[in-house]
């Protein structure tokens, strides 16, 4: 054997010697309180590594038979480590020991999840079955590169006709749904979900800081719509810990990964992303990092930005798949532009701004159409919809200026009647009831009978009526035309089609 063969190999031995230690290194701990303790010992401990704290815990559900706490290790510093308690950390004390894992915090993955409510550890909380899977992906994970993304091509659709028609959204976008306490947030995002029935899309719905109880709910409404069939539910719920509330977005993100990665559609919603800053906000406090603007850490902005950042559309080379982000943000009274909201709004690719104002009024979903946007979504419209719609957005914005003139309306000339009667009614239609979305051929439809004046001789009061009347007659009588609609085929031919069916269903009423 030679010198430098010798050398190699005790080299070798050195460096695998040095990596044991390192899996079996203990902690002590120096400090505890408030979910949040301080190690001494862990060296070599890696940022969002599990450390397994060998403390017993006995409770009563489970017949005091000791169980594994987890804390994940946040804080780096010279001497200690900063570590969150995942769950339960009343029976941890000073002078107890801790171990590291080598492992980085992580969730399974696969499809064994589809159908199941998991906590942000991706453990079941739904009372099923535990999972088998041998795959995990780590929370934290690096955004794909801009050479493997390409602009988004495809559109997701909504079902909600305010939305699919003014405020399109595609494949692998990031559109932000922001407003007040109970404006529809929430519903705007179960809706979509329920509207990607065989549309080739997995959903991934993660519940930050809610009511159990209401988490439960609406569980089992997306089963009882038969969502759940391509669904997996992240939930933190209200009782939680901050620290869970704060890793759910990223967990549920890489479960969504995973079926990218398989070349697929993701549809991924935060519920939401106000409610993980204030945990993180709490968490980065306990850990004692400075507090920057209106208390929340220096480092918030990328607290969001690295989450939204790992939503995108990859190209081919990279083997295809989307994930398309929809946040939630909670608003005070409609402000804007406090300090999370800006962050969010700046980060994503539009926003739904939905308006406590118009929901009491009736108009729902709540969707202020002169502030929001979406700026890329665009390109991924059917072409019929692009045709019908491409106007309604400014018709109604000179709708609203109109508006407060309506009450005089025998004394306005021709032109400006015909504004503010497109305008009612087009507001009219773009009404919906919760839980039913709307296919895009119908809604292509129904704004084309109203842009057209074809409905001007039904009273405001009853175009809603009216509507429901057209979609059962079109639905029944002409499948064949709302097929050619929504796989995008738009002409004149098709235009007078639609134009003749709506004709014929007036004649039949
Ligand atoms: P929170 O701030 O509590 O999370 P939210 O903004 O998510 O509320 P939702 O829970 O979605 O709002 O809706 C609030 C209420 O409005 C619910 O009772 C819901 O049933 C009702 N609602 C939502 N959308 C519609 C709609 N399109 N038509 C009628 N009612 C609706
Ligand atoms: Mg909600």
């Amino acid at each position: 054997m030679s010198t430098n063969s010798i050398i190699a190999e005790l080299k070798k031995h050195i460096a695998d010697f040095e990596q044991q230690v390192a899996v079996a290194e203990i902690g002590k701990v120096e400090e505890i309180g408030d979910g949040i303790a301080r190690l001494s010992g862990l060296t070599k401990c890696q940022a969002n590594e599990m450390i397994e704290f060998l403390s017993e815990m006995k409770t009563p559900s489970n017949d005091g038979a000791s169980q594994v706490t987890y804390g994940v290790a946040l804080n780096l510093e010279e001497e200690t480590v900063g570590v969150v308690i995942l769950g339960e950390f009343k029976h941890i004390k000073e002078g107890d020991t801790a171990k590291r894992t080598g492992r980085i915090l992580s969730v399974p993955v696969g499809e064994e999840l589809i159908g199941r409510v998991v906590n942000p550890l991706g453990s079941p909380i739904d009372g099923g079955r535990a999972f088998t899977t041998k795959k995990f992906y780590p929370i934290e994970r690096i955004a794909p590169g801009v050479m493997t993304r390409e602009p988004v091509s495809e559109p997701v659709q909504t079902g909600i006709k305010a939305i699919d028609a003014m405020i399109p959204i595609g494949r692998g976008q990031r559109e932000l749904i922001i407003g007040d306490r109970q404006t529809g947030k929430t519903s705007l995002a179960i809706d979509t979900i329920i509207n990607q029935k065989d549309q080739n899309m997995i959903c991934v719905y993660v519940a930050i800081g809610q009511k159990e109880s209401k988490v439960a709910r609406l569980v089992a409404k997306l089963k009882e719509a038969g969502a759940m069939d391509y669904t997996v539910v992240v939930s933190a719920g209200a009782s939680d810990s901050a620290a869970l509330l704060f890793i759910a977005p990223y967990a549920g993100v890489s479960i969504a990964e995973y079926f990218m990665d398989q070349g697929k559609d993701v549809l991924v919603i935060y519920d939401d992303l106000s409610k993980q800053a204030w945990a993180y906000r709490e968490v980065s406090l306990l850990l004692r990092r400075p507090p920057g603007r209106e208390a929340y850490p220096g480092d918030v902005f990328y607290l969001h930005s690295r989450l939204l950042e790992r939503a995108c559309r990859r190209n081919k080379e990279a083997g295809g798949g989307s994930i398309t982000a929809l946040p939630i943000i909670e608003t005070q009274a409609g402000d804007v532009t406090a300090y999370i909201p800006t962050n969010v709004i700046s980060i994503t690719d539009g926003q739904i701004f939905l308006e406590a104002d118009l929901f009491y009024r009736g108009i729902r979903p709540a969707v202020n159409v002169g502030i929001s946007v979406s700026r890329v979504g665009s390109n991924a419209q059917i072409k019929p919809m692009k045709k019908v719609a491409g106007k309604i957005k400014l018709q109604l914005a000179q709708f609203r200026e109109l508006e407060a003139f309506a009450q005089f309306s025998s004394d306005l000339d021709p032109e400006t009647k015909k504004q503010i009667d497109l305008g009612q009614r087009l507001v009219e239609v773009l009404k919906q009831p919760q839980y039913q979305p709307m296919p895009v051929a119908n809604q292509v439809a129904i704004i084309y009978a109203i842009t057209n004046g074809l409905a001007n001789n039904v009273d405001v009061k009853n175009i809603r009526d009216w509507e429901d009347k057209l979609q059962a007659y079109l639905n029944q009588s002409q499948s064949g035309l709302l097929t050619k609609i929504a796989s995008g085929i738009w002409d004149e031919s098709v235009a007078k089609d639609l134009q003749d069916a709506i004709e014929q269903f007036k004649k039949s009423i």
